[in-house]
């Protein structure tokens, strides 16, 4: 190690929910000191609860405080804490952000600002991927800028075609066409809804890709140049272009492929002189073929597959990177173990076109032991609500086959209890248990291609339905059975999952 500045005593989280919570627990655990921000809506929250400080932030909406930058430095400059860690979502991809930390002379936990910056456009990052040799999606090079424009890139790559939000994300701002007709007509309703959720309307298109797997690359780089991967996560499970359960390794990535895809990672990483935790992701074409998506500067929600079948917890190496230390691990040290699956749980009718939903939480309940992880921000009486994105927790499962994590899986979803609120937990129990998925075939289509199988079965056999049974019979409501069978029937706030 060059140096070895010592890490920070006191970091502030700017974040909310799960991921709050999940920093803090390393923050802990290496004996930092904690602060929360908080909107007075989170006041009760296990953010909250678990940090060694709070300060609560001004704001309406809620989701405002959270990106109040000065509020947020000054929380900061009172608490006396010397450092900033984002998380993910919020403020952890806004430059201005990085900067403003800096300028205020405290420690950004993540990327340079050029990169957060450069990684940010869409149309930019691929430029850039491909000048480092990354082989990127056909399509158009740059902004496609009128119709007429989108026309000829549809006659030159041939239909269907995706266009893209330059400055989109989570899934958000994409929107598939398969004419010329199609195009025509959503081109300017594209950029209107871009201009309006991003603050800038310039669009890419690039091919449609048929059954694609979406692969990325986790990858840590230091300050003194040294970048290395941790392998890949598949994340082909999605809904409405959105991650709903992601694993590590692939089931469709061998040694090889591996070694393929995370050289070019570290390429792009070393021509954009990155440091930090961040993702390079591609996706994987039915022969094979990866091709660069897009690069995310800061850590991933499903980075916990990555840090179980590798053993690194990355928000400590993060925490180090940001104090100058040299990455201590080298790319041989890297190991993957066994396999791990994440699956995200969101407040959510996965059986109503995956209808947000909200509520409160009565009673949560998540199980513990060997090779499971449950990462969450939740506590009893919390109450979900549409101000803030709608998942809840994630369960990761780590075992070493596939298979044993699936099954894990499958039993800890079963066994999770949340009342009060409608989720998608019997849904992702049902995903996880299809052949399909046990047999590792798995495309960006794949919720779409198995509705059929993944419908709910009986309702009146779930966990939730059992326990309104049991609630119904002790309230002397034996009688009236058509609410044991229809819950949705006169017990609001006590909605099946
Ligand atoms: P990941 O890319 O880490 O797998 P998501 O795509 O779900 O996960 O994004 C992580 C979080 O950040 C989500 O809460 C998502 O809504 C939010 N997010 C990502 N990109 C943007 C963006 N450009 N604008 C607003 N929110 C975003
Ligand atoms: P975001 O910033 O919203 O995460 P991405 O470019 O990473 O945007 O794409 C999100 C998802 O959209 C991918 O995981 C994939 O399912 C789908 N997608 C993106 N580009 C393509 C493409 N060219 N062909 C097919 N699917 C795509
Ligand atoms: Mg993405």
């Amino acid at each position: 190690m060059t140096g070895s500045p010592h890490l920070p005593d006191k970091v502030l989280v700017a974040n909310r929910g799960e991921i709050a919570v999940r920093i803090i627990t390393t923050l802990q655990r290496l004996g930092i000191g904690s602060v929360a921000v908080y909107h007075a809506v989170d006041a009760g929250s296990r953010a909250v609860e678990l940090a060694d400080e709070a300060v609560e932030l001004p704001g309406n909406p809620p989701v405002s405080a959270y990106l109040n930058v000065e509020a947020i430095i000054d929380a900061c400059h009172r608490s006396g804490a010397k450092a900033i860690h984002p998380g993910f979502g919020f403020l952890s991809e806004r430059a201005s952000f990085a900067e403003a930390v800096r300028d205020a002379g405290l420690i950004f936990v993540g990327p340079g600002t050029d990169a957060i910056r450069a990684m940010g456009d869409k149309i930019e990052s691929k430029v850039l991927a491909a000048r480092a040799g990354v082989p990127t999606v056909p399509g158009s090079t740059g902004a496609v800028d009128s119709v007429d424009a989108a026309i000829a890139v549809g006659e030159e790559i041939g239909y269907p075609l995706l266009l893209k939000a330059s400055a989109g994300g989570g899934g958000k701002g994409m929107r598939v066409v398969n004419t010329a007709d199609e195009c025509r007509e959503a081109f300017e309703r594209a950029t209107s809804e871009a201009r309006s959720a991003f603050g800038d309307g310039r669009l890419l298109i690039e091919r449609y890709i048929g059954r694609p797997r979406h692969i990325e690359v986790q990858v840590l780089g230091d300050h003194h140049g040294n970048v290395i991967h941790l392998g890949e996560r598949e994340c082909s499970i999605q809904r409405r272009f959105q991650k709903v359960i992601e694993e590590a390794p692939s089931p469709a990535v061998d040694d090889d492929l591996r070694a393929e895809i995370g050289a070019r990672a570290v390429a792009l990483a070393q021509a954009v002189g990155y440091y930090s935790a961040g993702t390079v992701e591609m996706i994987l074409d039915e022969n094979r073929n990866a091709y660069f998506l897009e690069m995310n500067t800061r850590l991933q929600v499903e980075h916990p597959v990555t840090e179980a079948v590798t053993g690194i917890d990355i928000v400590e190496e993060q925490l180090k990177i940001a104090v100058g230390e040299s990455l201590s691990i080298a790319q041989a040290d890297v190991k993957i173990r066994g396999s791990a699956i994440e699956c995200r749980i969101y407040a959510e009718d996965a059986d109503a076109g995956f209808l947000p939903a909200t509520g409160r939480l009565h009673v949560v309940r998540f199980p513990s032991g060997d090779g499971v992880r449950v990462d969450h921000g939740v506590t009893e009486g919390h109450d979900i609500t549409s101000a803030f994105d709608p998942m809840i927790a994630k369960v990761i499962t780590h075992a070493p086959t596939r298979r044993e994590a699936i099954n894990r899986m499958h039993a800890v979803l079963n066994e999770t209890v949340l009342l009060g609120t409608t989720t998608n937990r019997e849904y992702l129990a049902r995903v996880v248990a299809t052949t399909a998925f046990g047999d590792g075939q798995l495309h960006t289509g794949f919720l779409d291609e198995h509705a059929d199988e993944l419908v709910r079965p009986n309702p009146t056999r779930s966990q939730e339905n059992f326990v309104l049974a049991v609630g119904a019979l002790h309230s002397s409501r034996f009688d009236r059975r058509h609410q044991l069978l229809e819950p949705h029937a006169g017990m609001a706030g006590w909605t099946s999952a």
